[in-house]
């Protein structure tokens, strides 16, 4: 029997740069994430419709210049962000932060 592939989990986190968020896994892969990208991908309810999963968040709303302020554990499951625009609405579970690294192909 094959044991199920447990959910990633992080070794490290934190902020590089203010424009820059590095997570160092466990298993030894690094992720980076710039800010902007972060904001981009929030999943909160207001940047995402709850069911249909539509983005309601225009990208072009976002500076380019968009800074992380700081993150925050959200228990075992994630991380919050907080962002210069005020959002910081948004929970990122470990799996999707992996996942937004592994779409830059960095992990
Ligand atoms: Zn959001």
């Amino acid at each position: 029997m094959q044991p199920t592939q447990p959910p990633p989990l992080p070794k490290k986190a934190d902020l590089v740069t203010p424009f820059l968020f590095r997570i160092e896994w466990k298993d030894g892969a690094v992720t980076e994430h710039t800010a902007r990208d972060l904001r981009l991908a929030c999943p909160c309810a207001s940047c995402i419709e709850e069911g249909t999963g539509r983005p309601l968040l225009e990208p072009k709303t976002v500076k380019d210049d968009i800074l992380l302020f700081g993150s925050e554990l959200v228990g075992r499951y994630g991380l919050s962000f907080f962002w210069s625009d005020g959002h910081k609405t948004g929970i990122f579970a470990w799996q999707r932060l992996r996942h937004l690294g592994a779409q830059r192909g960095e992990a």
